[in-house]
Parts: structure tokens; C-alpha cells; sequence
């Protein structure tokens, strides 16, 4: 697919909410979408690092709670020991979610601005827990990448340091993938090739469907 098939201009029509299970291909696909036709992205996963950055209110609530042992010498905070800790215990994940998702939404809200002041007519929204965290109010299309269970445990050992069981705590810990896909606007199967997957992707931009959720933007009218 030729990138320049694809012009769309003037004010913000759509926002692509890209979610899926742990490792099934957000990234690869945002990516794709940003280099092959230069959308802006915007990634809910930075905006949650960026939550507990040193310094922040977040990280000090974090420190009050469990103890100086959740950070790193370097005063960041320790992710992987967060991790076991939130991966094994809903409540605890629950109340991390509740302090850091507030930032993130905020976020995500004054980058959507900032589109809308550059006149970009399409921005992609990567954002894991888009159903989990209730923020599908902030996207106008939901697509949902998804792969075997093998396949996303297969992925997720090449990619990242996690033993299994770690890897089967992330999982587990997520709305089971089927129920995202129940809610999708467009579905995405990433359990072949890249190039399988991107023509799946090239497909949905070029042809999306009509409009299943109002933009955020036009609700504040
Ligand atoms: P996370 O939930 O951890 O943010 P993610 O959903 O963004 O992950 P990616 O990082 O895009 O997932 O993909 C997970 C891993 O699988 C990466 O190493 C990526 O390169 C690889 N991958 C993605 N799609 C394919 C594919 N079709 N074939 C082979 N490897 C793939």
C-alpha cells in the first residue's frame, strides 16, 4: 500500500484507539501507522511512566505505601518489583491504577488538543488498558489486535526478560482478550506475518467504518 493513497486533511475526524492483549502488537502497529503515513501517536504507556517520574506525587504515595524498597538506587521507581506486586494482588493493582490513570487521561486529553490546534485529521491512541481503564469516551474507532495465547507467550519470552510464570501473572491480570474483541470496531489478527498484519491495518485506515463513537471534541459542543 502507497502511504500517499492516503491524504486526509483539515480538522480531527478520527481517533483510533489501538488496545489488544500484552504483546499481541500495539507497538508494532503504531509504529507502522507513524512511519508508513506519519500519524501522530499518542501512547498511554508513556504517560503513565511519565506519572511516576521522580519528583512526582504518584511516586511519592508509591513509596509511602510500600516502603523505599520500590525504587531503584537511582530513586526511579523499581518497575519489575512494582510489577510482582500489582500482578498478584487485585487490590493493589487497582488502587495503582487509581493514582495513575487521572494523569494519564489528562494526558492524552491536552496531546488531543494539541492535534486539534496542528490540524491533524487522524491521531492513533495506543492505550493498553483502553476498556479496563474506562476511556473509550476518548477515541471515535477501537481496533483490536489479537493473537494466540501461544503466540503472545512466545512473543513476550523473546522480547522481554519475564519467566513464564511472571509473563502469566501480566496476562492474567487482563480483561481476557476475548471480551476486548466483543467491543472492537475493527479486529486485527496478528498471528501471522508482518506483512499479513500490516495489509490488515493499510485496510482498516483506508476504509473505516462509519463512525461508531463520537469524537471527545465534538461532545464538548
Ligand atoms: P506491550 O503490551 O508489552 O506493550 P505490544 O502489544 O505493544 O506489547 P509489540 O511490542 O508490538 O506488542 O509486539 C510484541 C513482540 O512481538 C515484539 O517483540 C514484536 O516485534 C513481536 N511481533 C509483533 N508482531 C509480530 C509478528 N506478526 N510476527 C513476529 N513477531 C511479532
Amino acid at each position: 500500500m502507497h502511504a500517499t493513497q492516503f491524504q486526509p486533511s483539515g480538522k480531527l475526524q478520527r481517533i483510533i484507539g489501538i488496545t489488544g492483549g500484552i504483546g499481541m502488537g500495539k507497538t508494532t502497529i503504531s509504529n507502522y501507522l507513524q512511519t508508513n503515513y506519519q500519524l501522530p501517536v499518542l501512547d498511554a504507556d508513556l504517560y503513565a511512566r511519565e506519572a511516576v517520574e521522580p519528583g512526582s506525587q504518584v511516586l511519592a504515595k508509591l513509596v509511602e505505601r510500600y516502603g523505599s524498597s520500590i525504587l531503584l538506587p537511582d530513586g526511579t521507581l523499581n518497575r519489575s518489583r512494582m510489577g510482582d506486586i500489582v500482578f498478584h494482588s487485585p487490590a493493589e493493582r487497582c488502587w495503582l491504577e487509581q493514582q495513575i490513570h487521572p494523569y494519564v487521561r489528562e494526558r492524552i486529553e491536552s496531546e488531543l488538543q494539541a492535534c486539534v490546534q496542528q490540524n491533524r485529521p487522524v491521531v492513533v491512541l495506543v492505550v493498553p488498558l483502553l476498556f479496563e481503564a474506562r476511556m473509550t469516551d476518548l477515541v471515535s474507532e477501537i481496533w483490536v489486535v489479537h493473537t494466540s495465547n501461544q503466540q503472545q507467550i512466545e512473543r513476550l519470552q523473546q522480547r522481554d526478560q519475564l519467566k513464564l510464570e511472571q509473563i502469566r501473572a501480566r496476562i492474567g491480570s487482563q480483561m481476557p482478550i476475548e471480551k476486548k474483541l466483543e467491543q472492537a470496531d475493527v479486529i486485527l489478527d496478528n498471528s501471522s506475518t508482518l506483512e499479513a498484519l500490516f495489509a490488515q491495518v493499510d485496510h482498516a485506515l483506508l476504509h473505516p467504518k462509519s463512525r461508531q463513537h463520537p469524537l471527545p471534541t465534538d461532545r464538548r459542543r
